[in-house]
C-alpha cells in the first residue's frame, strides 16, 4: 500500500466524487509522539480505523500524523465499538481449567490491565474502554474533546476531561513516584492527571496490538515485549503490516507468538530476549525477503510476571551490517537460528554418560544470539569454550553454518580469503590435541592481551607439537603453525580477531575429541 496524506487522499477521491471537497464535520489529527509506546499505539489505532468500512469515513497516515474524518458520529462510533470488541480477543488465550479439565479464557500474563471477576468463564477487564456499556459513552466524549482548556502531558493538545496516567495506559509509569518515568524519547513530567481522551484510548488499546513480538520466559519470570522504533509512522506501519502479512506471528500463543512456519500452529521455541529477536529476524527475512523497512531499533519492555509490576525498558540497536550477514546466510539456505543456534548443546559427563546441561545450554544460546546481534565477536567466541567440567557440541548443520557465519561476519571484513580459514582450523586442531591432556593452553590463548603474549603462546604450541609422537602427528598438518605465523604477520592489526577465531576452532575440536574419547 502506498502511503498518502489525507489531502492527497481527498484529492484523489474528488475525481470520483466531488462531495469530498467539502470538509467533514469531525476531523481528528493525532501527531507522532516520538515515544515508543505511544507511536506503536498510534499505528495500532490506524490499523483499527482502516477496518472501518464506511463511505462517510476517511483515514490516512503520514510520516508524522494520523488523520481521520467523518460526518456521521453515530455511524463512526458504532463501527469503532465493533472493531474494539474484535481487537479485545487479542489479549486473551484459551487455556485449560486445571480442576474442571475444560477450556477456559485466560488474560495474557504480561498485559498490565486489571482483571475483574470472570463472567460465565469469560475474561472481564476492569478498564472502562473494555466495558461494552461504558465504551460508547467514552467515545461520545470525542465530540466535545477538543473544546477544553487543559493541556495533555502526552500529546500537548487541548482537551476537556482528564484521564489519569497509569501503567495500563502507559507501562513506563510506576506507582512509586520516585521510580516513575523510565524516560523514553519524550520526557514525562511526574504528575499523572492531565491526560486527554485520545491518548488514553490509544494507550489502552496498544495492549491489543497483534503486530508486536512477545516471549515469556518462565526461567526469568518475565515477558519480553518488543516494540519497533521508527521515526516515521508510515515506515512503522509498513514494517508491522509486512510482519503481519508474513503470517509469522500468532496472537493465540500464551508464552510467545512467533511461529516456526507462516500460518502454522507450531510455535517457535526460543530461550530469552535475544534468541527471540534472532529467530524473528530469521522468519522475517526468510518469508518477506526484500524489505526496506526491516526494523533494527527496538524498545523492549521487560514485564515481570509477579504481582509487583516494575517494568524495565531496554533498547536494542542491531547494526545494518549484521542484518546483511543474516540475510546472506538465509539466502544461501543457512538458517542461523533454526539450524545453528538450536543445534548447539552443552554436554557434561555424568555416570550415565554425556548429558545435556539445559541451564548452561540455554545461557550459551542466548549469549551467542546476543553477541551476534550486538556485533561482539569476542564474547561470541568465548561461548564455545569448555567450562564447568563440560564442553560445547555443535550439530553438523550448526558446524557448517558457523563456518559460513565466520566467513561473512569476520573474514570478509578482515580481508582474509575463505581458504585461509583452513590454516586456523588446522592450528585449532593442534591446540585441541595438546589441550586434551591439559586445557590450560586454550585458556592461556583466550587470555592473551598483547601481540607479544600471542607470539609466546604460538611458540609454546610449536614446542609442544615438536614433542608429539609420530602417531599423533599423522592426523595434523604440522606446517599449519608456520602458515599461521605468516598470516598473523600479514594481518598484525587484527591479531585479536585471529586469536578469537583460534579460540573458537580449538574449543570445537577439543569438544569433538573429548566426546570421542569418552570425556573427562
Ligand atoms: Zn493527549
Amino acid at each position: 500500500m502506498s502511503v498518502i496524506t489525507l489531502d492527497n487522499f481527498i484529492d484523489q477521491s474528488n475525481v470520483e466524487n466531488k462531495r469530498y471537497k467539502k470538509s467533514k464535520s469531525f476531523i481528528f489529527e493525532v501527531p507522532i509522539y516520538y515515544d515508543v509506546w505511544m507511536d506503536n499505539a498510534l499505528e495500532n489505532f490506524y490499523r483499527v480505523l482502516k477496518k472501518i468500512d464506511n463511505e462517510d469515513f476517511n483515514v490516512a497516515l503520514s510520516n508524522d500524523k494520523l488523520i481521520f474524518e467523518f460526518n456521521d458520529f453515530e455511524k463512526f462510533k458504532n463501527a469503532l465499538v465493533q472493531q474494539i470488541k474484535h481487537k479485545y480477543r487479542n489479549m486473551i488465550v484459551i487455556g485449560e481449567d486445571k480442576k474442571a479439565k475444560v477450556p477456559k479464557e485466560i488474560k495474557k500474563d504480561f498485559i498490565l490491565l486489571q482483571e475483574g471477576k470472570k463472567e460465565y468463564g469469560a475474561v472481564k477487564l476492569k478498564e472502562d474502554v473494555f466495558d461494552w456499556n461504558k465504551l460508547p459513552k467514552i467515545l461520545d466524549e470525542l465530540k466535545e474533546s477538543k473544546k477544553g482548556n487543559k493541556i495533555c502531558i502526552m500529546c500537548g493538545g487541548r482537551y476537556k476531561k482528564s484521564y489519569t496516567l497509569k501503567q495500563a495506559i502507559y507501562p513506563f509509569v510506576t506507582k512509586n513516584k520516585s521510580l516513575s518515568g523510565i524516560r523514553t524519547i519524550k520526557s514525562l513530567p511526574e504528575y499523572h492527571k492531565n491526560l486527554c481522551l485520545m491518548c488514553y484510548l490509544l494507550g489502552v488499546l496498544e495492549w491489543t496490538d497483534e503486530g508486536l513480538i512477545y516471549h515469556t520466559s518462565s526461567k526469568e519470570n518475565k515477558t519480553f515485549l518488543f516494540l519497533p522504533i521508527f521515526e516515521s509512522l508510515t515506515k512503522l506501519n509498513k514494517f508491522k503490516e509486512e510482519t503481519l502479512h508474513a503470517g509469522i506471528l500468532n496472537i493465540s500463543g500464551r508464552y510467545g507468538n512467533l511461529l516456526k512456519k507462516p500460518n502454522s500452529d507450531d510455535f517457535e521455541e526460543t530461550f530469552g530476549e535475544y534468541t527471540t529477536l534472532l529467530a524473528f529476524y530469521e522468519k522475517f527475512i526468510f518469508n518477506v525477503k526484500m524489505s526496506e523497512v526491516l526494523c533494527n531499533n527496538w524498545g523492549v519492555l521487560h514485564i515481570p510476571l509477579g504481582k509487583v509490576k516494575n517494568v524495565k525498558f531496554e533498547t536494542i540497536n542491531v547494526d545494518k551490517g549484521i542484518l546483511e550477514v543474516i540475510s546472506k546466510l538465509i539466502e544461501n539456505g543457512y538458517l542461523i537460528y533454526t539450524n545453528m543456534i538450536k543445534g548447539i548443546y552443552f554436554k557434561k559427563k555424568t555416570n550415565k554418560g554425556f548429558v545435556t546441561d539445559w541451564n548452561i545450554t540455554t545461557e550459551i544460546k542466548e549469549n551467542l544470539a546476543k553477541s551476534l546481534l550486538i556485533d561482539d565477536f569476542r564474547t561470541f567466541s568465548k561461548q564455545l569454550m569448555p567450562r564447568k567440567g563440560g564442553f560445547v557440541i555443535l550439530s553438523s548443520d550448526a558446524y557448517q553454518i558457523l563456518d559460513e557465519l565466520i566467513y561473512l561476519w569476520r573474514l570478509v571484513n578482515m580481508g582474509i580469503p575463505k581458504e585461509k580459514l583452513d590454516i586456523i582450523k588446522s592450528v585449532g586442531n593442534i591446540i585441541a590435541k595438546i589441550s586434551l591432556a591439559n586445557s590450560s593452553l586454550l585458556y592461556k590463548l583466550d587470555k592473551v592481551r598483547t601481540i607479544d603474549e600471542f607470539w609466546s603462546v604460538l611458540r609454546e604450541i610449536s614446542r609442544k607439537m615438536a614433542g608429539m609422537e609420530k602417531e599423533e602427528l599423522r592426523e595434523i598438518k604440522p606446517t599449519a603453525i608456520d602458515e599461521l605465523v605468516v598470516m598473523v604477520k600479514e594481518h598484525e592489526k587484527i591479531w585479536k580477531e585471529i586469536r578469537d577465531l583460534l579460540v573458537i576452532y580449538s574449543s570445537m575440536y577439543l569438544a569433538i575429541k573429548k566426546l570421542k574419547k569418552g570425556g573427562d
